[in-house]
C-alpha cells in the first residue's frame, strides 16, 4: 500500500522513518518531474509542516540552514559575504516560482552532478546534519555526495540541516554558471570561488569548486594552492586547462566534454578577475 504522511514534528518524522521505507518530500521540484506521468510507486513523507526545519539561524561557530529553507529565503536573509556565491546560485536556480518552492537541502540530497548549490556550499566547507532515531551525525558535504544521485544518507535518516562553519566567511565569494541560455537551464559548468586578497594585492586564501564537470562537484585543492600568493593578474595568466585534469566532464546533448573543460577554465579566470572590483584587502 502506498501512503502519504505529513508529520507535525521532527520526532514523529524520524520515528516513521525507522518503521518503514519512505521517500522524503520537501519542495517536490526534483521529485515530481522525476515521476512524470508514471504511476507513483513509493510512500511519501512530506516534511512541510515541521516548523523547526525552516529558516537560517546563526550559532556560536556556524550558520545553520534548516532542511526546509527555500532558495528565496536564502536570497532574503542577510548573511556574511562568504555566502554571496550561494546567493548568486540561488538567483539563477530555475525561476522565481522554483526558488519559492525548492529547498537547498533538496538540491544536495538529489545529488545531481549539475546541482548549482553544491559547489557554492563546498567552498564554505559545509557539512550535512543527518538525523535518525539512533541520533545525529555530521558529514562533510564533500563526503556526503558519492556519485551521480548517490549520497551516504541511510534509509532511515533525514537531513535536518546544512551547517556552514564561521571561519573565513568575511572573504567574498562568487558563482558563475554557463548554460545554453540565461534562465531555466541546466549548467554545462559552474564555478564557485571564495578568495581573500592581502594588502599587497596577492591572493591570501582561496577555495574553488567546479560543478557539472564530474559525477560529483569537485574542489580544486591543488589549483587553490598554486594560485595562493599570486596577484589576480598573475593567477589569471597562470591557469591552464592542465590544472583541470581532475575533472571528468561528459559529452552530452548540452556540450562536448572538451568544451566544458575550456569553458570551466574561462569561468575560473573571469571569477578571479571579478575580485579586482571587490575592495576587501586585509
Ligand atoms: C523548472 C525547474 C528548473 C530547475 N532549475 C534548477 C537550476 O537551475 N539549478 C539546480 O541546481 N536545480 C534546478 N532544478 C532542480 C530543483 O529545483 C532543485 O534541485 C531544488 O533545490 C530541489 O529542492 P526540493 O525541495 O524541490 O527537493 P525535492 O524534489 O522535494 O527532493 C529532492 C530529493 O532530495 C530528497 N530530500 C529532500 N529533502 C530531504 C531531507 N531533508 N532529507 C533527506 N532527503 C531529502 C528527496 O527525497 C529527493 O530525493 C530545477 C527544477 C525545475 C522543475
Amino acid at each position: 500500500m502506498r501512503m502519504y504522511v505529513r508529520p507535525k514534528n521532527f520526532d514523529e518524522a524520524i520515528a516513521l522513518m525507522s518503521q518503514d521505507t519512505w521517500r522524503i518530500l520537501a519542495g517536490g521540484t526534483d521529485i515530481y518531474p522525476s515521476i512524470g506521468e508514471r504511476h507513483i510507486n513509493a510512500s511519501f513523507i512530506d516534511l512541510a509542516d515541521i516548523c523547526n526545519l525552516k529558516g537560517i539561524t546563526e550559532h556560536d561557530s556556524f550558520w545553520k540552514i534548516g532542511a526546509l529553507t527555500t532558495w528565496t529565503e536564502l536570497i532574503k536573509t542577510k548573511l556574511p559575504p562568504g555566502f554571496n556565491a550561494l546567493k548568486q546560485a540561488a538567483i539563477e536556480i530555475g525561476s522565481i516560482q522554483i526558488q519559492n518552492r525548492a529547498t537547498i537541502v533538496g538540491n544536495i540530497c538529489n545529488a545531481s552532478p549539475a546541482a548549482d548549490g553544491v559547489p557554492a556550499l563546498m567552498i564554505l566547507n559545509a557539512s550535512v546534519e543527518l538525523a535518525s532515531v539512533n541520533g545525529i551525525r555530521d558529514v562533510a558535504l564533500k563526503d556526503f555526495i558519492i556519485g551521480n544521485r548517490e549520497t551516504v544518507r541511510k534509509q532511515d535518516e533525514i537531513v535536518s540541516s546544512i551547517k556552514v562553519p564561521k571561519t573565513d566567511l568575511e572573504s567574498f565569494s562568487v558563482f558563475r554558471k554557463l548554460g545554453i541560455r540565461k534562465y531555466l537551464v541546466i549548467s554545462m559548468t559552474m564555478i564557485a570561488l571564495r578568495m581573500s586578497i592581502g594588502r599587497n594585492g596577492t591572493i591570501k586564501r582561496t577555495a574553488l569548486a567546479v560543478g557539472a564537470c564530474s559525477a560529483v562537484a569537485k574542489r580544486l585543492f591543488e589549483l587553490e594552492k598554486l594560485i595562493t600568493g599570486k596577484t589576480i593578474r598573475e593567477a589569471i595568466k597562470f591557469i591552464d586547462e592542465v590544472h583541470l585534469d581532475i575533472l571528468t566532464p561528459i559529452t552530452d546533448l548540452r556540450a562536448p566534454a572538451a568544451y566544458r573543460k575550456t569553458a570551466s577554465k574561462i569561468l575560473i579566470q573571469r571569477s578571479i578577475a571579478s575580485f579586482e572590483n571587490i575592495d576587501e584587502a586585509e
